[in-house]
This record gives C-alpha cells, structure tokens and sequence, in this order.
C-alpha cells in the first residue's frame, strides 16, 4: 500500500527529522517506501518527513517524465557547499497542493549522503536537481517553500520551470 502524503498543516511536516546512521533494512524499506509514493504522486522528489516518517532520507528523481526511472535516494545527506549565485524560481510542493511560490535557492550544491546500501556518496548538483535538493533538504528541517517566499518587486519570480517536489504540471505554466 502506498503512504499517504501528509498535507500542510501537518505537525509533522515542522518536525526536524532525525540521522539514519547505520543503513538497516528498515532505512531501505523506507526508500521504497518514499519511491513509490512520489511516482505515485508524480512527484520529483519526496522527503521523509512528508509520510510522517521522521529520518533524514529524501529521494529524487527529477526527469522520469522524459526518460527511464533514475532515482537516487539521500541517507544523512549534508551540504558541503552552494554556489554563491542565487536564482529566482517557481517552487511546488506535494504537501502543499495548488501553492506555487517564488525562492530564492544557489545554483549548485554540493552534497555528501549515503546511499541506500549504506556506501558513501557525494556529488554535485545544478539546476533543478540543486533546487529539488535544497527544497527536500529543508524538508529534513521542518521548513517549507512557504516560509521562503520572495519578495519579487519584478513580479518574475513565478516565471519558468515550476521546480520543487511537485508534478511541473500542476502550475500555471
Ligand atoms: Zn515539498
């Protein structure tokens, strides 16, 4: 059975989620877990926190919809850096359904995570991987999108690709 999402105002989505340590069975069953309901949703990306879950795992997979399946789930991830050029984007979030907001995110990041059979990991990440990234990362931390809304005096903010862990579909595009 797949996990239901839990919607905002769920407590749960302001808890800080917990380090996995060790990667156990139950780690991996939770990657499963998370995999299956972010296809399901049509998502790009899911985090722990957001099926009431509270480990520090997310999984991605920014471009199913254009090609086969390759998603990469994040165990303990840190950030070991972020560009220092910030861009503007439109941002959606499963747990918040009809939202989509203007954040401000780096460019890039680079992260260390362990992956799923509990090898080390690190990479970096641009575009749309480093802003689905920094979203669900947030997630980890009992903060959403809607807490970093910009101040977008321009009014282009809401322009572009519609990113975060959202389908894009589901904005006005
Ligand atoms: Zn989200």
């Amino acid at each position: 059975m797949t996990l239901p999402i839990r919607l905002y105002p769920d407590p749960v989505l302001r808890q800080v989620a917990r380090p996995v340590g060790t990667v156990d069975e139950r780690a991996r069953a939770l990657v499963e877990d998370l995999l299956q309901a972010m296809y399901q949703a049509e998502g790009r990306g899911l985090a722990a926190p957001q099926v009431g879950a509270l480990s520090r795992i997310f999984v991605m997979d920014t471009r199913w919809k254009e090609g086969p399946p390759r998603p990469i789930a994040f165990i303990d991830p840190e950030v070991l850096d972020v560009a220092p050029v910030s861009e503007l984007g439109a941002e959606a979030c499963l747990s918040i359904p009809g939202r989509v907001v203007p954040v401000w995110r780096p460019v890039a990041v680079t992260l260390a995570w362990t992956d799923q059979r509990g090898r080390p990991q690190k990479a970096r990440f641009e575009g749309i991987d480093a802003r689905c990234i920094l979203h669900e990362l947030d997630h980890l931390d009992g903060i959403l999108c809607i807490d970093r809304v910009a101040e977008d005096p321009a009014g282009e903010g809401a322009g572009g690709e519609i990113s975060g862990d959202a389908p894009g579909a589901a904005g006005p595009q």
